[in-house]
C-alpha cells in the first residue's frame, strides 16, 4: 500500500487549499471526499458567485470559545494574499461593498484555480472516511472503500449545515477519538423562526439595526412565513444570542418624537398614516393593530409604548429557533481549538494530525469571512503537515 507524506479528508475549500501547498513542497498528497466532486459548498457559495474574502477579515469577525484562535493563521495568510492568488489566476473580481469580494467568473471558476494548483495531488472520490488510527508513527485511514497510509493527516471535513451538499460528522468523531474535545454544533448564518412576528408578514424587507451580544448590526430583515431572515438576522444568529436580540426597525430615526410632532402638527391624522412613512403599511397595520386612531387620540405614555415595539421590539431566546441546521450556511461549535495549535493547525494532542477550516470551532461572520478561514487555515495546514 502506498505510503502518502499527507491525507487530507474533504476535497473542499480548506482541504484544497492544504493540498496546494503541500503540492508545492513536494510532498505526494492524498485527497479523500465522500461526494462525486471537489467543494461543492464553494461552488454553491455566495449565489454561485462565491464571496471569496473580505479586507475587514481580523479576530472581531469570527466566533468560536476562543476569539484569538484565527489571530495565527490570519496573520499568516491575509485578505490581500488571497486578492493576488485570484490575480494570478485571473480571476475577475468584483466588490458588492467595500472589501468583499466575489468572482465575476463565478465559483466554478474558483474551484478550478484550486484544483489546478492541486493537481499534483492523487484524488479519490465517493470515498466514505470512516475512522483513522495512527500506529508507529503511522496514520491508518479507514474508508467505505479500504484503508490509506499517511505520515501526516489533515482533518478538513467542513461543518453538518446545508445537508444537502453531503456532509457527515466523521471530522468530529476521529477528533474525539483522539482525545479532543467537541463543542456542540448549532446552526448559524441563518435564519430566525419566532412567534413574535406574523406569517402575513411574509415578504416585507427592510433595513433594521439589530442589537446582539453588545454589537450593533445594520443590515437588511426579510419577514418570512415562520419568521425572520435575510443578512441582519443571519449576522445575529452567528452571535451568543443568550440573552435574545433587541431589534430596531426605523434605525436612524426617534418614533417617539415624529409621533409627538404629528400629533401637535396633524392631530388628526390616523397613526397609521404617520408611521406609514417610515414603515411598510402591512407592518404599520400589524404593530397598531386595532388601536389605529387619530394620533391625537394617543397619550405619549401609548406613543412610547408604540415606539419601544418598533425601535426595541425584543425577542427573547426562548422565542428564537435557529432555522435550521438544512439551510444554515455554517455551524458553530466543532472541535474546540484547546487542543490545537493556532500557529501550525496541529494537534497539541496527536502529532501529525491537523485540523482546518469548518471543523474547527471557528465560525466566520457573512461576508466571505468563512472561505477566508478555510482558505487560511488550510494553507497554514498544508505548510505544516
Ligand atoms: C449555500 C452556502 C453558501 C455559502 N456562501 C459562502 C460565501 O459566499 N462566502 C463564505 O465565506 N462562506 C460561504 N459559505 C460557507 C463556506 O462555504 C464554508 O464555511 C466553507 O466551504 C468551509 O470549508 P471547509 O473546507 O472547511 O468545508 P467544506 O467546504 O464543507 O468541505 C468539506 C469536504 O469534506 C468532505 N467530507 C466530509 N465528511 C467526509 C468523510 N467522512 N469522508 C470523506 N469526505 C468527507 C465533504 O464532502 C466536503 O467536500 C456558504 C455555505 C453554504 C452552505
Amino acid at each position: 500500500m502506498k505510503l502518502y507524506d499527507i491525507a487530507i479528508i474533504g476535497a473542499g475549500a480548506a482541504g484544497l487549499s492544504a493540498a496546494a501547498v503541500a503540492v508545492r513542497q513536494n510532498k505526494s498528497v492524498l485527497i479523500l471526499d465522500m461526494g462525486d466532486r471537489p467543494a461543492r459548498k464553494v461552488l454553491a457559495s455566495g449565489g454561485g458567485k462565491c464571496n471569496i474574502t473580505n479586507t475587514a477579515a481580523s479576530a472581531d469577525r469570527y466566533f468560536g470559545n476562543n476569539k484569538n484562535f484565527v489571530r495565527g493563521a490570519l496573520s499568516r495568510v491575509t485578505p490581500y494574499d488571497i486578492l493576488q492568488w485570484c490575480e494570478s489566476h485571473k480571476l475577475n473580481l468584483y466588490e458588492k461593498t467595500p472589501g468583499r469580494y466575489f468572482c465575476a467568473d463565478g465559483a466554478a471558476a474558483v474551484v478550478d484555480a484550486l484544483l489546478s494548483d492541486a493537481q499534483m495531488a492523487s484524488f479519490v472520490y465517493k470515498t466514505n472516511v470512516l475512522s483513522l488510527t495512527k500506529s508507529n508513527d503511522l496514520f491508518i485511514i479507514s474508508t467505505d472503500n479500504g484503508n490509506y497510509n499517511a505520515k501526516s493527516v489533515i482533518i478538513a471535513t467542513g461543518g453538518i449545515s446545508f445537508g444537502t451538499l453531503g456532509v457527515s460528522d466523521a471530522g468530529y468523531k476521529i477528533a474525539k477519538s483522539f482525545g479532543h474535545q467537541i463543542i456542540p454544533v448549532r446552526p448559524a448564518l441563518c435564519a430566525i423562526k419566532t412567534k413574535r412576528f406574523d406569517s402575513e408578514l411574509s415578504g416585507i424587507s427592510i433595513p433594521v439595526e439589530i442589537h446582539v451580544d453588545n454589537e450593533s448590526i445594520n443590515d437588511d430583515m426579510l419577514f418570512t412565513h415562520f419568521g425572520i431572515g435575510g443578512p441582519a438576522v443571519y449576522q445575529a444568529t452567528v452571535r451568543d444570542i443568550s440573552a435574545g436580540i433587541m431589534i430596531n426597525m426605523c434605525p436612524g430615526k426617534d418614533i417617539v418624537k415624529i409621533l409627538k410632532q404629528a400629533k401637535q402638527t396633524n392631530g388628526r391624522n390616523l397613526i397609521s398614516t404617520v408611521l406609514a412613512q417610515h414603515l411598510p403599511m402591512r407592518l404599520v397595520r400589524f404593530i397598531i393593530g386595532d388601536k389605529n386612531r387619530n394620533i391625537a387620540d394617543f397619550r405619549d405614555t401609548k406613543i412610547k409604548d408604540i415606539a419601544s415595539q418598533i425601535q426595541a421590539c425584543t425577542i427573547e431566546c426562548s422565542d428564537i429557533v435557529l432555522y435550521n441546521m438544512n439551510s444554515a450556511e455554517i455551524v458553530r461549535g466543532g472541535v474546540s481549538t484547546d487542543k490545537i495549535s493556532s500557529k501550525t493547525m496541529e494537534s497539541l494532542l496527536c502529532p501529525g494530525l491537523f485540523f482546518a477550516g469548518e471543523v474547527i470551532d471557528v465560525a466566520g461572520d457573512l461576508g466571505g469571512f468563512n472561505l477566508h478561514w478555510a482558505w487560511a487555515s488550510g494553507r497554514v495546514a498544508g505548510q505544516n503537515a
